[in-house]
């Protein structure tokens, strides 16, 4: 321990994650020596939580690192950092990715062709222990809160717990969505400025959209999405399009610019860019020879600044960058994960 403080990470302190296997996590990091994602329970449905139990495991992994060491499982991961971390119990981290059925078919995506997965997952309301973490003021309301997937917006109590998260004063929830439902919920969390959603369309046209998602629901995700950029609070505006560069399908100028064109004039002012997880790992020692996906990017920095959209690049479209501007092999953690 130093003047700064000592190593540890937020997920340790503060975090809980309920995964697709059923299991409660401290985090979803796997790509450190340690192996990560530490558990805290397995075989669980959604049942009121012993919190005492929870937060007397946490501390003793916590207690590893206030005496100076590195808990076993978080050997190598780039999250720890050193500060003055607190000793308090509560939960500022928060993932739900227990969903696992989507309404889409992105071709891109292993989970949703993933059968053991779907058979092995045993689905449960999260609402009852999220309003026990609301009652007994564990989750902070300022915690960021992140919805993952699958889809979570199918579930029939999608509603009621982003009303739930909502009115409790939850400010930093990111959810990310297909986009083909609609939810009243998510419209109140951006006309409140307390959600950000991402919505990943990867087509600028609707031929180009059926051969990636494989369904046919083009027209009502862009109308989704433009309510949902009609319903946004204009000081804090937080809808996204994403568009997910899949090689031999949708990367071509044209798409990148109508994609772009489309999303300024249904009033999205947020816009991110990557590329196929599944390309990336096939090309994984070569990425360097591959310019033209990297100039892709390059195009949509141009054109998205014409638009007056704001650019992000997601973790595989900043590693293509840093490659081919910078000369720079990857290092860290997101590189086991990515070499798959
Ligand atoms: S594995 Fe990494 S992210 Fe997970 S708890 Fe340890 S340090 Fe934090
Ligand atoms: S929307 Fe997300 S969860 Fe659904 S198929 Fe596409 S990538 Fe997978």
């Amino acid at each position: 321990m130093t003047n700064n403080g000592f190593i540890s990470c937020s997920w340790l302190e503060h975090g809980i994650i309920f995964d697709h296997e059923n299991i409660l996590r401290v985090c979803c990091s796997q790509c450190n020596e340690g192996g990560g994602r530490p558990v805290l329970r397995g075989n669980y449905c959604g049942e009121i939580l012993d919190w005492d139990k929870i937060f007397q495991q946490k501390r003793e992994m916590r207690k590893v690192h206030r005496r100076g060491g590195i808990f076993d499982k978080c050997r190598g991961c780039i999250l720890l950092k050193e500060r003055q971390w607190d000793d308090e119990d509560y939960i500022d981290m928060l993932l739900l990715t227990h969903w696992i059925n989507c309404n889409c078919k992105c071709i891109y995506c292993p989970a949703v062709r993933d059968e053991d997965l779907k058979k092995n997952n045993r689905h449960y309301n999260i609402v009852p222990v999220l309003t026990d973490m609301c009652n007994k003021n564990i989750l902070r309301k300022n915690a960021y809160i992140s919805i993952a997937g699958g889809e979570s917006t199918i579930y029939p109590e999608f509603e009621d717990m982003l009303h739930l998260l909502l009115d409790y004063g939850c400010d930093n929830i990111l959810l990310n969505s297909s986009g083909i439902k609609y939810s009243p919920a998510v419209a109140k969390g951006l006309s409140e400025g307390k959600l950000q959603i991402t919505v990943s369309v990867d087509a600028g046209t609707r031929e180009t959209y059926e051969k990636i998602k494989l369904v046919k629901t083009y027209e009502t995700v862009s109308g989704n999405l433009a309510k949902y950029a009609a319903a946004q609070n204009e000081d804090k505006d937080r809808v996204c399009s994403k568009y997910i560069i899949v090689p031999g399908v949708n990367d071509r100028e044209a798409e990148i610019e109508k994609w772009l064109e489309n999303t300024a004039d249904i009033g999205i002012k947020e816009v991110s860019i990557d590329i196929d997880l599944r390309w990336i790992q096939q090309n994984f020692e070569q990425l360097s020879h591959y310019r033209r996906i990297y100039e892709l990017t390059a195009f949509t920095k141009k054109i998205a600044e014409r638009e007056n959209l704001r650019l992000r690049y997601d973790e595989r479209a900043a590693i293509m960058r840093k490659i081919h501007r910078k000369g720079k092999n990857i290092l860290g953690g997101t590189l086991c994960k990515i070499k798959g």
